[in-house]
Order: C-alpha cells, then structure tokens, then sequence
C-alpha cells in the first residue's frame, strides 16, 4: 500500500488557519521574492499554479491567493503523526519522505479485512488523526502501488489487483512511470509512444537501442508492472562521503581542485538519487603518513547541488592550513539532513535552485545513468590563482 498526503504542506495550513480553507493556498516562496512554490492547494491548482513553479509566475496566475511561507516544524508534526497512524496498521512502514510512505498490508488481512477494507480504514484514522486527507494505493508492488495512489488524487482510493496490472497500466501516460525524465520522455515521443501499452510493444533490445541499457530494462519491466515488493523500515543514512587516495601525494592544486569537483559531483548525485538534501559539508584531508584532519561548516539551508558542495568543501580546503602540503586523501561528505530532505526547501534559501538549475540536475543524473557516471559534470571555472 502507498499512502501519499493530498497537497500536504497547503492542506496543513489549510487545516491550521480558517481564512485559508476553500482558498486558492501557495505555500513556498513570498511573492516579490525568488523562488518556487513547494506546494500549493487544489484550489490554486485549478488557476494552473504548480509546485515548483516560479512563484512570479504563481502570482501573476493568481495575485489574490494566500501566499505563506513553509512551517516545516508543523510539516513535521503532522507528518510524524501520519506515520505513527500506519503504525497501527502495520509494523512494516517505510517513509519514503514527510508526506509519503509504503505500508505492507501482506500479513494483517486476517486483522483488518481485504486490502480495500485495510485502505479504508487507514485514510479514516488518519483523517481522524490529522484532519488530513491522502491517498491510497494498493498494488503487487511498490510500482503499481504508487502509481495506484497518484491514480485518482486528492482523497483516491485504488486497489489494483494482480490480473488487473496491465489494464491498469495501458492507457497511462509514460511521463507516469519512474525515472523518466525529459531527455527519455522526447525519444519517446519521438518513436510516436503515446501510452504504456504501446510502449510494452517495444522488445528488449529494441528499447536497448533507443534508450541505453538500464533506461531500456527499467522501461520494459515497468510496461509489464514488474518491480520490487520490498518494504523495508529503512534506516536512514546518516552521512554520504567518497573520498579519493591518490597514488602518490599530491601538492598540485589544480589537481586536488578537479578531485574536489569530482567528489561533489558524486556526493550530489548520491543525495539526489535518494531525495536528501544535507545542511553540513566536510572535507577529510589526510597527509603523508595516516594525519588524518577534518574541517566541516553549516550551511544556511541543507543542499544537495553539486556546485554548493564544491564551493564549500574548495573553501574549507583553502583554509585549511593544508594546502601546499603533500596530500595522501581527499574526501568530501554530507550530512545533518534537513527536515526539507525530499522537498524543494532549498529553494526558499537566499540562492534558490532555479527550475532551470533543477531540471539541468535532473539532466545529468539521467545521464550518468544512461552513460556512466562523470559523463556530464557542471561546467565551474577554474580559476588560476587560488
Ligand atoms: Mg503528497
């Protein structure tokens, strides 16, 4: 089963400010201000505002919506008691962000009823928790799961059962499928792919052709509704580092420089790749012999862009006290997440990722997919005395 929160940040502060109910609810960015829409409330969808939307262009959309700004604590709140609720239901829970989370409902049929009942009964408790809605899809897999609960928003409710997974899948659009970004949205426009059925119709080797080895595989197995069943009560990572031991020490600077962007190029793919974003940066130097030291800083708002973690973790270098030592490792790490990890939060910071920055992001890990990784970094100049 998988729940997910109908408009929740908008939906929150619907709930917590009377004035706000029936009413147009853009939660992000202060208009007047750069930045983005993080969520917004189905009445402002129904002007065209969506999340991640300039909020200029919110604005000009609907000039007499109620723009707030984010409060990530009653987010939080709220979000801990959604998940404490699944709890009841299941001991099996994986958060997959504050809004979002799996429930594996494969061994409490005989406690609570079918799958529809358990459904049912959750979106209750939880509205009766809460006074938020959700909704619930229920599904072989996490796949046909998620895609169940996007199926019919806000308050659905769809069970799709095993004999029914194709059927479900045909008419929908593969822009709906996981991990398809624009690059493989276009050649499949291009091959004139209009829905999933069609898109079924491709043969392995066909799609290998088009799309690259591990793109092609994912998009043949989701087209048949295959994927993991796998609930897991995650346990969150705590850091994400790589680091770089060089053959011989190094005292070259444009070296360790490109390391650097080499290594923040990889920490944020990381990041990315599981919707973290993180509020410490730190850098490891370790010289000649086993002297090991590490220097971190905080930043404003947690990040996960590779050009924030370069600058950061380059300047902490050259304050170090080490450079123009000879250096044995370099290692550049993440952590603290912020309470925004999965969101667009770092957008509302003082240096707002851009839609354009995002999708450039979005661009390149899709690459390194598709080509291997360091095939695409971002372009940061190199500057010659430092
Ligand atoms: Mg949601």
């Amino acid at each position: 089963m998988h729940i997910d929160m109908d408009a929740f940040f908008a939906s929150v502060e619907q709930r917590d400010r009377p004035e706000c109910r029936c009413q147009p609810v853009v939660v992000g960015a202060l208009p007047g201000n750069r930045g983005v829409v993080s969520t917004c409330s189905y009445e402002a969808r129904a002007y065209g505002i969506r999340s991640a939307m300039p909020i200029a262009e919110a604005y000009r959309r609907c000039p007499d919506a109620i723009f707030l700004q984010p409060n990530m604590q009653h987010y939080t709140e709220a979000s801990q008691l959604v998940m404490a609720t699944l709890e009841t239901f299941s001991p099996v829970v994986e958060q997959v962000s504050v809004d979002e989370a799996y429930l594996d409902i494969t061994g409490v049929t005989r406690l609570f009823g079918s799958a529809e009942e358990i459904a049912r009964k959750v979106k209750a408790a939880i509205w009766r928790e809460t006074e938020l809605a959700c909704s619930v899809g229920v599904g072989s897999n996490r796949l046909i799961a998620k895609l169940a609960s996007e199926h019919d928003k806000p308050d659905g409710l769809t069970v799709v059962p095993p004999d029914q997974v194709e059927s479900f899948l045909d008419p929908m659009s593969v822009s709906n499928l996981r991990g398809v970004g624009p690059k493989t949205l276009k050649t499949i426009q291009r091959l004139g792919i209009r829905n999933v059925q069609q898109l079924r119709g491709y043969a392995l080797e066909a799609l290998q052709h088009y799309f690259g080895e591990k793109m092609a595989e994912s998009l043949f197995r989701q087209a048949r509704g295959l994927a993991s069943d796998h609930v897991g009560v995650r346990r969150r990572r705590t850091s994400i580092s790589k680091e770089t031991t060089f053959r011989q020490d190094i005292v070259d600077l444009q070296r360790l420089r490109s390391t650097c962007r080499r290594l923040a190029a990889d920490v944020g793919r990381s990041l990315r790749g599981e919707g973290l974003k993180g509020q410490v940066v730190s850098i490891k130097i370790r010289l000649s012999g086993f002297e090991t030291h590490t220097r971190q800083r905080r930043l404003e708002a947690a990040d996960d862009r590779d050009s924030t973690l370069f600058k950061v973790a380059w300047d902490l270098f050259q304050v170090s006290g080490y450079m123009g030592k000879p250096i044995r490792l370099i290692g550049l790490g993440v952590s603290d997440w912020g309470d925004n990890s999965g969101t667009n939060m770092d957008l509302f910071s003082e240096e707002p990722a851009s839609d354009r920055e995002q999708r450039l992001y979005s661009m390149m890990d899709e690459a390194s997919v598709r080509f291997g990784k360091g095939v695409i970094s971002l372009g940061i100049p190199e500057k010659k005395t430092e």
